[in-house]
């Protein structure tokens, strides 16, 4: 069986210290999996303040060596695929123009958007997990209204991470807001194919509800696999469900974007 999906942008490395694989063998398994446009996006990179260290993430001191592999694999599979460099990274109001000047001496091709974090990540909520506090809602709309306004990013990845467990139509109202922000300013959210398959372990994203609202509003759509290891674009089953999750509420995910 052939995969529907012939461009991710949301394939990570085994520098963020959860996923696994070389990074030829994300490439080898996309081309495989019929994957025409291939994006490395692996968590960022991130200025913090000195003494604190994120496990989640790469190091400022691995940026050389990621963007150098991505250069010499965009070379050597250029018949096959067309690559990107890329990096998944939150919008963090303090650091964010750190982000970018550190950012500008690499081959950077885009930035998409996946706040797991509300404003920080030392001292602060993970999205994921639940919450009924109307202010961390209101934040995370915010943190991410400034990324898009930002310029800087090219979608927004699991939008409908954050789990609030609070009155429905507190929910509808800010994901409304998220939503016409990203609409009004053309920038695509994303269907992760992991959340799919991480349930029921993890926070059950996509969602009808919110994509229920994007449907309403006009939002474009892409597919993201998030991939954390390279078997991931192999995994047709979990992409077609995401498929199938999109078609339900009559929503169409663009093939590609313009890089
Ligand atoms: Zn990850
Ligand atoms: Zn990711």
């Amino acid at each position: 069986m052939k995969n529907a999906l012939i461009s991710n942008y949301h394939t990570h490395t085994k520098r963020c210290h959860h996923a696994l694989g070389e990074d030829k063998e994300y490439v080898e398994e996309a081309i495989k999996a019929g994957i025409k446009y291939l994006g490395f996006s692996d968590h960022s990179p991130m200025p913090f303040r000195a003494g604190y260290v994120s496990g989640i993430r790469m190091s400022l001191k691995e940026a050389d060596a990621y963007f150098a592999s991505i250069e010499s694999l965009k070379k050597e599979y250029k018949k096959d695929i067309t690559i990107y460099a890329g990096v998944e990274a939150e919008y963090y109001p303090e650091i964010f123009h750190k982000l970018i000047d550190f950012l500008a001496d690499y081959p950077l091709d885009y930035m998409i958007c996946g706040q797991h974090f509300l404003n920080n990540e030392e001292d602060s909520y993970y999205m994921g997990s639940p919450f009924s506090n109307e202010k961390i809602l209101r934040g995370y709309v915010d943190n991410v209204k400034e990324a898009i306004d930002s310029g800087k990013y090219l979608y927004i990845a699991h939008p409908d991470l954050p789990q609030f467990v609070g009155a429905p139509e507190i929910y509808d109202k800010y994901m409304r807001e998220l939503c016409l922000h990203a609409k009004e300013r053309d920038i695509p959210l994303e269907l992760n194919v992991l959340g799919y398959v991480k349930r029921p372990s993890s926070p059950p994203y996509p969602t009808r509800r919110f994509f229920k609202i994007a449907k309403e509003t006009g939002n474009r759509t892409v597919v993201g696999i998030d991939a954390h290891s390279p078997a991931a674009f192999a995994d047709y089953n979990s992409q077609k469900a995401i498929f199938n999750f999109a078609d339900s509420l009559g929503i169409t995910p663009e093939p590609f974007l313009k890089i």
